[in-house]
């Protein structure tokens, strides 16, 4: 799997909204005292990051990048369905503005996600203990009560939970987690072991 880091201002590299690669970046000053209006109060520090790999660009006003407007630089695994799909470009899109917002859209995801899987129970707790039981491995089932997907502390899936930025990335780290192991991984075993015979 490829390494996925968020994209953050000035950092060196992250992966590219545009491309999914972790690739270096180029910073470019734009102007550091644009006048943006009323909406915005003061004074703001415009750059544009350029991806070395694609040569696409990102444009950002103080630390948020505004364009392209996805929220994070995950790239959503291969395989994902196309509800779970929906739900996970929802979130990207709203992710940078409204971290509660995007945090209870990937609840969602991962509910649709254990029922996508044939998890049936009446908890998201017995749903994912239902995917660790088929192979999800134990140490991602305990990042999922750490972002209260599951455990004592867990918010009901699209309910809105006072939720930052953080907890936002793991969850959508999870969810590519979960159809790496539980569908894109298999399915390729899958195609190799065809191949082999
Ligand atoms: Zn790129």
């Amino acid at each position: 799997m490829s390494k996925y880091v968020f994209p953050k201002k000035s950092l060196d590299a992250f992966s590219c909204p545009h491309c999914g690669a972790y690739a270096q970046q180029m910073w470019n000053p734009w102007t550091d005292s644009a006048r943006l209006g009323p909406l915005s109060g003061d004074a703001a520090e415009i750059s544009v990051s350029q991806c070395m790999y694609c040569s696409n660009i990102g444009i950002w006003i103080n630390d948020r990048m505004c364009y392209p407007d996805t929220g994070c630089g995950l790239v959503p695994a291969a395989g994902m369905p196309g509800e779970v799909l929906s739900l996970y470009h929802e979130a990207a899109a709203v992710a940078g503005k409204s971290p509660r917002s995007a945090a209870a859209l990937l609840r969602l995801a991962v509910q649709h996600l254990c029922r996508d899987l044939g998890a049936v129970g009446y908890t998201m707790d017995e749903d994912i203990q239902h995917l660790v039981i088929r192979g999800l491995p134990e140490k991602i089932e305990r990042l999922f009560s750490k972002v209260k997907v599951t455990g004592n502390g867990a918010v009901f899936p699209g309910q809105i939970a006072d939720d930052d930025r953080e907890t936002v990335e793991i969850l959508f780290s999870l969810v590519n987690l979960m159809v790496e192991y539980m569908i894109h991984g298999p399915g390729e075993v899958d195609r190799i072991y065809r191949q082999l015979r």
